[in-house]
């Protein structure tokens, strides 16, 4: 029996991984599930999951999380705090962390689930553009193995050879990493000044949590991912070709030095990259769609529009520039888009508050964790000034 624990198991991630558990009982069993606020769902998760432990990040939801366990009669432990996720990422029972929480909040357990050597199941992509070489350093001194549930580099893992080492020794010209577009792929550019939060989470092909559907309009989620496959695949960020594909069928490439390209497709359900990564090197079933290639009858693809997404092209610089200025990148972003989100910001002024903020934090060398949590937050500071300085009146 393997033992998972799932930080964010109430989110769009977490939930498809319990899906995935509850089809394999004989297999795979949830240790400990949590959640930041989300009282009811994770309750219910518990009824039926039987995890050993809870963690709920805000305490007065824990303590409500802990009435009703105990009114139910269950004999799941709940826990709070940051203290607490840590605790759960590092339990001796679970040999798999999902890292499934949203933005920098996930970093320090999920660093800590690298740190005590488990399989880290990496579905917070911000966990690692923030820390980078140092989660990389982890996972291989304690033993750990990394495997992306990001459908791109879980596709990407999926095209390298068995013992991937390195793209030049392996023979790989350069990776081809798949986005849809999102949702403003084809909209006027003039009229995304307008666009509003509703429109911005209503994804083509993908129903994900809001965080990350904003960062599909933006195309700051290709950004990101680009940042995430230079650490995963130790890539230069220039072997690194972004390929808009409005399908989502093919969810990105390998190309060898002899003119071969592999592609992983599938249906555009997280429930592939989850089985695959928590089976492997085995495989098991997820529980999803088969795809029909004749119903699907057709894949196109087009070159990325920096000048319409200009997230892109700050990722980009940042990819090259290394130390903490990717830190900064996804702190100047979560601001810019919580702000969004709550109608206090256009939608075309997330970049903007994205690139002042990059040209106010010089960037540091990322050796230390304290260097990456002081980039962090003085991003947050700047860029919140920046979001007042826009703001919506
Ligand atoms: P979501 O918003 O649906 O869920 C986020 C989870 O994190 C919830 O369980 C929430 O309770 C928890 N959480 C939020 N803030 C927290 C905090 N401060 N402390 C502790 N826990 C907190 O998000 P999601 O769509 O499931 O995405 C989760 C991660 O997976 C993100 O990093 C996202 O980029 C990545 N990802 C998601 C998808 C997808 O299809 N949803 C695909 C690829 C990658
Ligand atoms: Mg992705």
């Amino acid at each position: 029996m393997i033992g998972v624990t799932v930080l964010g198991s109430t989110g769009s991630i977490g939930v498809n991984t319990l899906d995935v558990i509850a089809q394999h009982p004989a297999q795979y069993r949830a240790v400990a599930l949590t959640a930041n606020r989300n009282v009811e769902r994770l309750f219910e998760q518990c009824v039926a999951h039987h995890p050993d432990y809870a963690v709920m990040c805000d305490v007065d939801a824990a303590e409500q999380l802990q009435q009703k366990i105990q009114l139910a009669g269950l004999t799941t432990q709940v826990l709070a705090g940051v203290e607490g996720l840590e605790k759960v990422a590092t339990l001796a029972q679970c040999e798999q962390v999902m890292a499934a929480i949203v933005g920098a909040a996930g970093l320090l357990p999920t660093l800590a689930a690298a740190r005590a050597g488990k399989r880290v199941l990496l579905a917070n992509k911000e966990a690692l553009v923030m820390s980078g070489q140092l989660f990389m350093d982890a996972v291989r001194e304690h033993g750990a193995a990394l495997l992306p549930i990001d459908s791109e580099h879980n596709a990407i893992f999926q095209c390298m050879p068995p013992r991937f080492s390195a793209l030049e020794s392996d023979g790989i010209e350069q990776i081809l990493l798949t986005g849809s577009g999102g949702p403003f792929r084809t909209v006027a550019p003039e009229a995304l000044v307008d666009v509003t939060p509703a429109q911005a989470c209503a994804h083509p092909n993908w129903v994900m949590g809001r965080k990350i559907s904003v960062d599909s309009a933006t195309m700051m989620n290709k950004g990101l991912e680009l940042i995430e496959a230079c650490w995963i695949f130790a890539a230069p960020a220039e072997k690194i070709q972004i390929v808009v594909h409005p399908q989502s069928i093919i969810h990105s490439m390998v190309e060898y030095i002899d003119g071969s390209v592999l592609a992983q497709m599938g249906s555009p359900d997280m429930r592939i990259p989850i089985a695959h990564a928590m089976a492997w090197p085995q495989r098991m079933s997820s529980g999803v769609e088969r795809l029909n290639l004749f119903d699907i009858a057709r894949l196109d693809f087009e070159r990325p529009d920096d000048a319409r997404f200009p997230c892109l092209r700050l990722a980009r610089e940042v990819a090259e520039q290394g130390g903490t200025a990717a830190a900064v990148l996804n702190a100047a972003n979560e601001v810019a888009v919580e702000a969004f989100l709550e109608e206090r910001l256009r939608f075309t002024d997330i970049s903007r508050v994205i690139e002042a903020t990059l040209a106010d934090v010089s960037a540091q060398v990322a050796t230390t964790l304290a260097t990456i949590l002081q980039a962090d937050a003085d991003a947050r500071e700047v860029a919140q000034r920046h979001v007042s300085g826009l703001k919506i009146k």
